[in-house]
């Protein structure tokens, strides 16, 4: 049986994000994109807000205290909230999935507090000569006296100015692998208080104003034991159980973006005239207005089957993959002929239009790039071939 009907609670859930969204973010995207800061009261009252309606870690399960939302509400509620710009939406934070795998003392000391709303997480992956490549990263950790001591460095890690904690990948060794040898890694809970932790300013980004990156360094930082996350070398995979899904949250915010940029464009070549008529009667113009609809129909469909996938636990890499593909190539066309139809207004900043197009360009790139997205979809076809 195949029912795309929704649930009287995920529609709930849908208008509840919808008007807070819309009452408490969208007036100030004006400011935020201006000054390229989100005021610290600003963050803290929507943080607060969020709490009350239930949003914060509303995708944890409820055995370790979170929200225990279906992936299809939480891909719903990901899509309402990435209308608007990023900086704010994440004051609704949702931790990293990850963090359902912490244990014993990680859940008193990270989980409990973040969960509370009392400590802030973050990602630690990419270094400035590791990438797509994650497996050559130099940061490592050495056991030594039940302490591990981390030394290296880490970029472009969103948030880590506003968070308490990442969740850090380094090397913990190296083993023979059918590729040759390769690193082990292995993920650790890594508070910014620890003595040698350094969180430096990041680079200014074209794309998501007021969402900091950072430059991480770690110098002779030497945690406890039972900070690392499950066995050693178990970091892949803790990345590709926990973190392949988070791909379509990537996707569900393109979507949203899609869908506002594709609004704005229809209702102005509905009401706009040049050479005495509107300017949706050119086909130039509604022929695209028809192929944006088709797009974001497409894309719609493509979240729900992966988000339902989610939930029946028969989803692949490669769903997640495609996925994160078709929706963040989909939303920087979206983007462009959406300002196209607009003309020069739309490249003006009391429209939204010019900040989604600048926004989308970003989402090509993280969580793995197209051409890695591609590489993971393409692996899956040709592997079983032998190929
Ligand atoms: C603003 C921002 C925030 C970020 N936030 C975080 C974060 O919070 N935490 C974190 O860990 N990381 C974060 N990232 C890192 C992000 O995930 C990486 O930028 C991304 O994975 C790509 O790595 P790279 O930029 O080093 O590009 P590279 O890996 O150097 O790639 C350069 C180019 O080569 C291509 N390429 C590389 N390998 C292949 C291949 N095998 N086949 C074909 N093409 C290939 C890529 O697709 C790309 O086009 C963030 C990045 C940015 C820009």
């Amino acid at each position: 049986m195949i029912d795309f009907t929704l649930s009287e609670e995920q529609k709930l859930l849908i208008e509840m994000t919808r008007s807070f969204v819309e009452k408490e973010m969208v007036p100030n995207e004006d400011e935020l994109e201006r000054t390229n800061q989100l005021s610290p009261q600003l963050a803290s009252s929507l943080k607060e807000k969020s709490m009350d309606l239930g949003l914060h870690a509303c995708n944890l399960p409820t055995k370790v205290g979170g929200g225990g939302l279906d992936a299809v509400s939480v891909m719903l509620i990901e899509k309402e909230l990435g209308r608007t710009s990023l900086a704010m939406a994440e004051c609704a934070h949702r931790p990293l999935n990850i963090l359902a795998a912490c244990e014993g003392e990680q859940v008193e000391q990270f989980l409990k507090p973040t969960l509370a709303g009392k400590k802030r997480d973050c990602i630690a992956m990419t270094e400035p000569g590791a990438g797509s490549d994650l497996r050559s990263m130099r940061c490592r950790a050495e056991l030594a006296d039940d302490e591990w001591n981390i030394n290296g460095e880490k970029h472009f890690i969103s948030q880590a100015s506003v968070s308490d904690y990442c969740v850090l990948f380094a090397a913990t060794g190296e083993e023979e692998t059918s590729k040759g040898i390769k690193k082990r890694i292995s993920a650790f809970l890594v508070d910014f208080k620890d003595p040698g932790v350094e969180v430096a300013s990041g680079y200014r980004n074209v794309s998501h104003r007021a969402y900091t990156n950072n430059i991480l360094r770690f110098n002779d930082v030497r945690i406890p034991g039972w900070r690392i996350m499950g066995p050693e070398g178990d970091g892949f995979r803790l990345v590709n159980e926990w973190l392949g899904p988070t791909r379509l949250t990537v996707a569900a915010t393109c979507v949203a973006r899609a869908e506002r940029a594709y609004e704005i464009a229809l209702k102005y070549a509905s009401e706009r005239e040049q050479f005495g008529q509107k300017i949706g009667k050119f086909q130039g113009i509604s022929f695209p207005l028809a192929d944006m609809a088709t797009e974001i129909k497409l894309a719609n469909l493509m979240l729900i089957e992966t988000a339902w996938k989610i939930d029946q636990g028969t989803v692949t890499t490669e769903d997640c993959a495609m996925a994160k593909l078709y929706c963040s190539e989909m939303l920087s066309r979206i983007a462009d002929q959406a300002l196209q139809t607009v003309g020069g207004m739309g490249l003006m900043e009391e429209l939204p239009l010019e900040r989604i197009w600048r926004d989308a360009r970003i989402e090509r790139i993280w969580d793995g790039t197209s051409e890695i997205q591609r590489h993971i979809i393409s692996r899956g076809l040709l592997r079983p071939l032998g190929a």
